[in-house]
């Protein structure tokens, strides 16, 4: 058996309270939520990151995500709405089974803080380009 808590909630050997549910994928309610809404939408399948991810299955869980977003629109009204998704523990991954969170927005103090600290100083278009050719470059492979 799995000892993965998502794969648990999937197979139902763990409760949580679910959102939606097709073939593919399963939503439900974030445990520790930032905001009024807070829902995560994971693969049914065991996927660590998106590293692991076929881009059909991926395709499959960007699918719903209009869906769950309009839901929660109808749903709640926020202000805004924030789609994250952490790959790896540096970038605050703490549950390693792909997920997706939706993040509604209210205001400014409602919990969620990203600060986004940008350095365009320390980089030129030369650089730009040379990233951009390593990164078509391997996407090719
Ligand atoms: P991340 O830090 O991106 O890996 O997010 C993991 C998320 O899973 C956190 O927001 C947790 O609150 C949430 N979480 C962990 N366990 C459960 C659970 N049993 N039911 C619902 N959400 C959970
Ligand atoms: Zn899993």
């Amino acid at each position: 058996m799995s000892e993965c808590i998502f794969c648990k909630i999937v197979d139902g050997s763990i409760p949580s309270i679910k959102v939606y549910e097709d073939e593919h994928v399963f939503a439900f309610m974030d445990i520790m939520p930032l905001t009024k809404g807070h829902t995560l939408l994971i693969p049914k399948k065991h996927h660590e990151n998106v590293y692991d991810m076929s881009s059909e299955e991926a395709g499959q869980l960007f699918s719903v995500a209009p869906k769950i977003a309009e839901a929660l629109k109808a749903s709640f009204n926020p202000a805004g709405l924030n789609l994250l998704n952490n790959n790896g523990a540096p970038a605050g991954q703490s549950v390693f089974h792909f997920h997706l969170h939706f993040i509604p927005r209210y205001d400014q103090t409602d919990g969620f803080k990203a600060s986004w600290l940008t350095k365009e100083k320390q980089y030129t278009n030369e650089m730009f380009k040379e990233y951009a050719d390593k990164i078509r470059e391997n996407l090719n492979k």
